[in-house]
C-alpha cells in the first residue's frame, strides 16, 4: 500500500474529563450561592457524564434514532417505539443522578444541585433530558391532584429506572411528559381542539374520554402525560396514561415519529386520541394555568441545557486549540483567535450564572417564604429562556469555527460540534419560542403592584454591580424605568435582551473576577455585541481564557 504521508497536528479527544471538577465558573457560581451545598454528588455526576463510556452512547443513542412500531406482527395495534440500548443506559444515568423527581423530596438546595447535574449532563447528550425534564416538571401541576400525586410522586422520584412499557401499577419507577401542542397552534394552546367528555368518578378522580390530537408529542413510551383538553367549561388539564387501570393499552395511537434537524436520540410523535380515559387535574376550565406550572419548569431546563451545550461547545473549542498548531504557533496563542475565545467564554459563564440564578430561585421559592425570590423567578424564567437560547445558536456556530473544516464533519456521529449545532434552536423554539418569552416578561412587568414588585426585585439584584462600571448603571436604570407601566409589544424583545444583560453583569460581579465582569460590561453593556472576538485591547485575553480552560484545578 503507498504511502503518502503522515497524520499530525490533530489534537486528541476530550474525554475522560471530569465535567464538573473542570468547570470553574460553574463551581464558583455554586459557591457563591449555595457555599453549604454538599458538591461531591456533582463530582460524581461531572465524572460519569464526562467519561468516553457516555460519550459512546451519547453517539449510538443518536445514530440509531428510535423506531416506531404501530402494529405487532399480528396486525394489533401496539404504538411503542423502540430504542438503542444506549438511549436506557443514558436515560438510566440522568434518573440515577436524580435529574427527574428526586428534587421533590429533598430539602434547600436539592434544586440547585440538580440544576447544577442537569448541566453538567447536557454536555454528555442533551435529547434523553426531554423525558427527564418533563418527569422533573410534573410535580407542582401533580400536587393539586392529591389522590393522584399520592400513587405516583415516589416512583417519579425513584432513581431506579423501569424501562419496561406496562401499565403504571406494575413499574418501579415512572416517566411522564406533555401534551399542548396541535396542529393549528402551538404558542396559542386556546386554539385546541381536542374534546374531552366526562364519563365516571373513580379512585384517580374525574374521568373523562379524550378525542382529538396531539401534533408535538414527545417521548411518546412516557408512563403517562399532562395534556390539554377542551370541556364545556373550556381548556381543561388531564392525566393521560398509556395504560387503562385495567391493564389495556389506553386508545392514545401515534401516527409516526417526527424527522427533526437534530435532538435525534428523542422520539417526538405526532398522537391521535381515540376516546382515550384521562383524569381531571386542577379545576375545569383552568387548564393552561395548571400545565403551566409544569412549563414554568421545562423552560427553566431550556436555560439550563443550553448553558451546558454552551459549556460543551466552548470546552471542545478551548481544548482544540490548545492542541491545534497554525502559522508556527498553538492557535490559542494566535492574538485574534485568543479574542474570539475569551469572547465565548464570557458569553458562557454569563448563561451559566443566569441559568442557575433562576434555579436558586426556584430552589428558594420552595423552601421559603421569600416574595423576592417568587418575584426574581416569574421574572427570570421568561429572562433567561429568552436570552440564553437565542444566544445558543450563534455561540455554537462560532465555537464550530474554531476547530475549521472538522468541527463541520460529523464522521458517523463523532462531530459533536455538529450534534451541537443542530440541537442549539431547539431550545428556544419548544416551550414557548422567542417572542411567547419576551411577551410573558412584559406581562411581568405590568404586574399585580403595576411593576413595582418587578422593580423592587431587579433593584435588589442590581444592587451588587451599582457605581462600579458606567455602562451597567446606565442599563439598570433604563430597566428599571421601564417597570414603570411598559405596554408597548414591538419592544417586547429589547426589555428581555437588556434585562437579561443587566441582570447577567449582576450576576458575573458577584461570582466572577472584576476582569470578567468589566469585560462582560464592554463588550456587551457599553456596546452591542455582534459578532464574538471584539473585545476591545486592555482586556487581559489570557486571563479570560484560562478562567474558562477544561482543567481539573480547584481553585475557583
Ligand atoms: C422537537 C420538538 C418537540 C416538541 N415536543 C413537544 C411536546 O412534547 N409537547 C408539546 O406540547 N409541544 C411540543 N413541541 C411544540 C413546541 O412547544 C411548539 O412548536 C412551540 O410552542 C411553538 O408552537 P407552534 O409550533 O405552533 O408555532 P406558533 O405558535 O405558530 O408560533 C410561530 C412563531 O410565532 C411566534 N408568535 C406566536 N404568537 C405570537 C405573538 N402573539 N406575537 C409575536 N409572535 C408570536 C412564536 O414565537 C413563533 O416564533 C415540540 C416542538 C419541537 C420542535
Amino acid at each position: 500500500m503507498a504511502r503518502t504521508h503522515e497524520v499530525f497536528n490533530q489534537p486528541v479527544p476530550l474525554a475522560d474529563v471530569n465535567l464538573f471538577a473542570s468547570n470553574r465558573p460553574l463551581r464558583a457560581a455554586l459557591a457563591t450561592w449555595m457555599p453549604t451545598l454538599d458538591t461531591a454528588p456533582l463530582h460524581a455526576a461531572g465524572a460519569e457524564f464526562g467519561s468516553a463510556a457516555m460519550q459512546a452512547h451519547a453517539r449510538l443513542a443518536n445514530t440509531h434514532p428510535p423506531v416506531l412500531h404501530t402494529h405487532s406482527r399480528q396486525g394489533e395495534r401496539i404504538d411503542e417505539v423502540e430504542f438503542h440500548p444506549s438511549y436506557h443506559a443514558l436515560l438510566g444515568s440522568a434518573l440515577r443522578h436524580g435529574l427527574h423527581g428526586a428534587p421533590w423530596a429533598g430539602g434547600p438546595g436539592a434544586h440547585v444541585q440538580r440544576a447544577a447535574a442537569f448541566m453538567l449532563f447536557t454536555e454528555a447528550e442533551p435529547s434523553v433530558l426531554c423525558p427527564v425534564s418533563m418527569s422533573y416538571a410534573v410535580t407542582p401541576a401533580l400536587r393539586d391532584h392529591p389522590a393522584l400525586h399520592a400513587a405516583l410522586g415516589a416512583r417519579l422520584a425513584s432513581t431506579a429506572y423501569d424501562a419496561r412499557f406496562l401499565p403504571i401499577a406494575q413499574k418501579t419507577s415512572l416517566t411522564m411528559g406533555m401534551g399542548m401542542t396541535e396542529k393549528q397552534g402551538g404558542s396559542d394552546v386556546r386554539a385546541n381542539t381536542t374534546r374531552a367528555v366526562f364519563e365516571d368518578v373513580d379512585p384517580w378522580g374525574r374521568r373523562y374520554a379524550l378525542t382529538g390530537h396531539k401534533w408535538f408529542f414527545s417521548a411518546p413510551m412516557c408512563d403517562a402525560f399532562l395534556v390539554l383538553a377542551q370541556t364545556d367549561a373550556g381548556l381543561s388539564c388531564f392525566f393521560l396514561p398509556r395504560w387503562r387501570p385495567d391493564g389495556e393499552r389506553n386508545a392514545i395511537h401515534i401516527q409516526r415519529l417526527k424527522d427533526k434537524l437534530g435532538n435525534h436520540a428523542n422520539a417526538s410523535s405526532e398522537v391521535e386520541f381515540h376516546g382515550a380515559q384521562a383524569w381531571l387535574v386542577g379545576e375545569e376550565g383552568r387548564g393552561i394555568a395548571q400545565i403551566l406550572q409544569m412549563g414554568a419548569l421545562t423552560r427553566l431546563d431550556c436555560a439550563l441545557g443550553t448553558a451546558g451545550l454552551m459549556r460543551q461547545a466552548l470546552s471542545l473549542a478551548l481544548h482544540h486549540c490548545a492542541q491545534r498548531m497554525a502559522f508556527g504557533k498553538p492557535l490559542i496563542t494566535q492574538p485574534l483567535m485568543q479574542n474570539v475565545l475569551a469572547d465565548l467564554a464570557l458569553e458562557s459563564e454569563a448563561a451559566t450564572v443566569l441559568a442557575l440564578r433562576l434555579a436558586v430561585a426556584m430552589d428558594r421559592s420552595e423552601h421559603t417564604d421569600s416574595a423576592h425570590e417568587k418575584t426574581l423567578r416569574r421574572l427570570l424564567t421568561p429572562v433567561a429562556k429568552f436570552w440564553v437560547c437565542k444566544r445558543g445558536s450563534h455561540f455554537a456556530q462560532e465555537a464550530m469555527e474554531c476547530l475549521g473544516g472538522n468541527g463541520y464533519v460529523e464522521e458517523g456521529g463523532q462531530g459533536v460540534m455538529a450534534r451541537i449545532y443542530r440541537e442549539m434552536p431547539l431550545n428556544s423554539i419548544w416551550e414557548g419560542a422567542g417572542n411567547i418569552m419576551a411577551l410573558d416578561l412584559l406581562r411581568a412587568f405590568r404586574g399585580k403592584d403595576g411593576g413595582a414588585d418587578v422593580a423592587a426585585a431587579l433593584e435588589h439584584e442590581f444592587a451588587a454591580a451599582r457605581g462600579r462600571h458606567a455602562a451597567f448603571d446606565a442599563l439598570a436604570a433604563s430597566v428599571l424605568q421601564r417597570a414603570d407601566g411598559v405596554t408597548d409589544e414591538a419592544q417586547a424583545r429589547r426589555l428581555a435582551r437588556d434585562t437579561a444583560l443587566a441582570l447577567q453583569a449582576a450576576l458575573l460581579r458577584r461570582s466572577a473576577p472584576g476582569f470578567v465582569f468589566e469585560a462582560f460590561c464592554d463588550t456587551r453593556l457599553a456596546r452591542a455585541s455582534d459578532v464574538y472576538g471584539l473585545l476591545p485591547t486592555h482586556h487581559d485575553l489570557g486571563a479570560l481564557i484560562a478562567r474558562a480552560m477544561p482543567t481539573t484545578t480547584e481553585t475557583a
